[in-house]
């Protein structure tokens, strides 16, 4: 009985040596037929006997590819046609776009062994790779993936590296950015003021002297420019911070390999494991103490974000060095990372004394990834590099195809249809004009890439973000529906989607952050809000106060604390910490509180954050912030676990007064890290009281909003909640912050 088996495969199935496995099993199985790449993905034509095309679907998904994930496949019986081969085809062209494209992913082991062996063609090149690893989005300008569709075009393939190429049983068996030191891309250095000094492995060499000399080198990766430096060289740190205008803001450290990194890091082997992972993102862990590293990489902290080398390049230069490096995304304050040669020229050349570029252009500029370890789980901080533009799946499916434009703060943007919600690389604020043309540049790539026009947009209800302002003309111009979305709601749906949050369930999310636009015009961040996938009711949330400066208090934690006294004391100075009064002027401080008195520039808030900021403030740890979040991050530091006590708060009709746990805190005379502790337990103990204090008729209790990146807050409170019996959802999937935002947008847009 021989039969002909059509197979569609769906998913990540392109550029991860899909064909040249399927063209195995068939030729094993003796089968005949093609197997071709299109823009829905891959398509199969196999024929002869039953027995043996049953074996061939066994083997079609059980042995797949480990980069590859299918996310459906069709199957059609038909009549045989008398094939005499099996062969791999040309890609074929045109109809809907349905293949996704592949993250950036690390050099894998064995193109490592050759780039260090002498006998091997690649000895040394900093751009070996194969299907298994290498770049993938960071060069793709559309699809199919083919090498004519990326910047590997203008490189013609030299006649070995045609024949890998060529060859289904190669390990580069259509491996787009395939290349060799004979035909490939190259390094060359350059002084900032443009002056070529050398090229390849005298390049190579050269910069891992400047390096040890203590310069600042900006170097080329895979999705933009990094600044390197010696990260155990005070004076190059500080230099570097000094250039790049980063006050305190901690910088991420390259090692050259996981031996390396445990000297100067304690981690887990959950985190090793994150470390090695073929997405290599940055992985916030805990500093050793007094090792060679120096103190200016990341101060105040006991933790510091490390990472090991992702590109044939990053492992060439850090061996040679022999030190760890200093690894920051090359921008100017806010703008995105630098990606082109000309640019780095432009813009770096006040930054940074070398720079070090190659001839493959970045089609796509993508920022490292940034997670971390909270209850045993990873947490992203940032899903960008290795992540980005991996769809996030849903457990439903979407009426309709939403293009949703994130936030302000640490901006991401997303396309959504079926029951899947891509998400874009990291934008970031969208405080200068570059990062507002990279946020375009973002929405019109996955577009192109995808082929996508939306059938509505959806905005945060902000009506001064940029975003929204965005949305607002954009919509207006192409007639397309406009959706406003409340900011914490998006926060919820984003949660709900990310947990897989069926659209039956409700969930009790209690989301916590900086700030974000009420309904209410009030400034929100300390909201509990009963949510299903169509409304929200905001249950409980924080006692307002008025926030003195607005929008200038974000980054002045004396602010807030001025702010929180007022509200305890009036202007009863007498009664005011001193640490606070001291911060300021005493002109001031009359300034200030007159203000207050008459609620000018003074927004009412809700907002968590900026408790944090107060009580930073109060302790006298920070009056003014290097860094948004920065108050949180030393505070977490100093927690204790052995702490087990709290500060007194109210639950009143819908609202948590905090007068008694500030006013606590104030006369405690305890040391610092135990106020801190029981500021934190305060705030898990907050959440369990008020989660407790009615049957909200639902088992699920959601934590998200930037707060909760917070680890000792989201462990605390994950317990606290378990041990009543609830099931706690935190975010796994994208970030808790705002660059999780467009997740939930998107999903509200595709469900009413
Ligand atoms: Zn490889
Ligand atoms: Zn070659
Ligand atoms: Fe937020």
């Amino acid at each position: 009985m021989f039969s002909r088996y059509r197979i569609k495969v769906f998913g990540s199935v392109q550029g991860v040596g899909f064909r040249p496995f399927v063209y195995r099993i068939a030729t094993n199985l003796n089968l005949k037929g093609y197997v071709l790449n299109n823009p829905q993905g891959v398509f199969i034509e196999v024929e002869g006997p039953k027995e043996e095309l049953e074996k061939f679907l066994i083997a079609l998904k059980k042995e797949k590819p480990p980069l590859a994930h299918i996310y459906g496949m069709e199957l059609e019986v038909l009549p045989p046609k008398g094939y005499k081969t099996f062969e791999i085809r040309k890609s074929a062209e045109g109809g809907k776009k349905e293949v996704f494209i592949l993250p950036d992913i690390a050099t894998c082991d064995e193109c490592l062994k050759e780039l260090f062996d002498p006998n091997n063609r690649r000895y040394r090149y900093p751009f070996i790779n194969c299907t298994n690893c290498g770049p993938r989005f960071s060069i793709i300008l559309r699809l199919p993936y083919d090498r004519k569709n990326t910047t590997m075009a203008k490189f013609k393939m030299c006649s070995d590296c045609e024949r890998e190429y060529n060859d289904p049983t190669d390990r580069r068996f259509h491996a787009q950015p395939n290349a060799c030191p004979v035909c490939g891309p190259w390094i060359e250095l350059y002084t900032n003021k443009g002056k070529f000094l050398a090229q390849k492995e005298e390049a190579l060499k050269k910069t891992a002297d400047l390096l040890k000399e203590g310069k600042i080198v900006a170097i080329k990766g895979l999705g933009g420019f990094h600044l390197a430096c010696d990260a155990t060289n005070d004076q190059a740190v500080n230099l570097l911070r000094e250039r790049k205008k980063r006050g305190e803001k901690p910088f991420a450290v390259m090692f050259k390999d996981i031996e390396q990194l445990k000297e100067y890091a304690n981690i887990t082997p959950f985190e090793e494991g994150i470390i090695l992972s073929p997405e290599t993102p940055i992985v916030l862990v805990e500093k050793k103490p007094n090792t060679s590293l120096s103190s200016q990489v990341a101060p105040y902290l006991k933790k510091i974000g490390v990472f090991l080398p992702y590109t044939p390049l990053h492992h060439l230069l850090l061996r040679e060095v022999g030190r760890p490096l200093v690894m920051t995304s090359a921008n100017i304050s806010d703008e995105p990372i630098v990606k082109d040669n000309q640019e780095a020229f432009e813009k770096l050349k006040d930054l940074a004394d070398y720079i070090l570029i190659h001839n493959r252009d970045i089609a796509n500029r993508v920022d490292d990834s940034v997670v971390r370890v909270i209850d045993g789980k990873r947490i992203f901080i940032r899903r960008s590099r290795g992540f980005a533009p991996m769809p996030i799946t849903l457990p439903f499916k979407l009426k309709r195809k939403v293009l949703a434009v994130g936030g302000h703060k640490k901006n991401v943007v997303a396309i959504a249809w079926d029951n899947k919600v891509v998400l874009s690389q990291h934008i970031g604020d969208l405080e200068t004009y570059p990062a507002t043309e990279f946020f375009t540049e973002a929405i019109e790539t996955l577009k192109r890439l995808y082929d996508f026009e939306e059938e509505v947009v959806v905005a945060d209800l902000h009506p001064r973000y940029y975003s929204t302002r965005w949305a607002q003309e954009y919509s207006e111009r192409t007639e397309k529906k406009l959706i406003k979305i409340q900011h914490h709601f998006a926060h919820a749906l984003s949660l709900m989607a990310d947990a897989q949050v069926l659209p039956d369930q409700k969930i009790l999310a209690i989301t916590w952050d900086g700030t974000g636009y009420g309904t209410d015009g009030t400034v929100w961040g300390g909201e509990f809000l009963l949510t299903d996938y169509s409304s929200f009711q905001r249950v409980f949330s924080f006692k307002t106060f008025r926030l003195v400066g607005g929008e200038k208090a974000v980054k002045e934690p004396r602010r807030v604390a001025l702010s929180i006294l007022f509200e305890l004391y009036g202007d009863n100075l007498s009664k005011y910490p001193k640490t606070v009064l001291k911060s300021f002027k005493p002109s001031e401080v009359k300034f200030l509180i007159q203000a207050l008195k008459k609620g000018i520039k003074a927004p009412l808030t809700s907002s968590v954050g900026r408790l944090f900021d107060a009580v930073a403030s109060l302790l006298g740890i920070k009056q003014i912030l290097s860094y948004e979040g920065q108050s949180g991050a030393i505070m977490e530091d100093l927690y204790n676990p052995k702490v087990e006590d709290f500060y007194s708060f109210l639950l009143e009709d819908g609202k948590i007064n905090w007068n008694p746990l500030f006013e606590e805190l104030i006369k405690d005379k305890s040391p610092t890290e135990v106020k801190i502790s029981r500021f934190i337990n305060s705030l898990a103990e907050i959440v369990k009281e008020v989660v407790l204090s009615k049957d909200w008729n639902t088992n699920l209790v959601g934590l998200t909003g930037g707060v909760f990146q917070n680890k000792p807050l989201t462990e605390r409170t994950v317990q606290l909640l378990q041990r009543e019996g609830f099931r706690v959802l935190v975010h796994q999937r994208v970030p808790p912050s705002d660059g999780g935002l467009a997740l939930g947008q998107a999903v509200f847009g595709g469900l009413i």
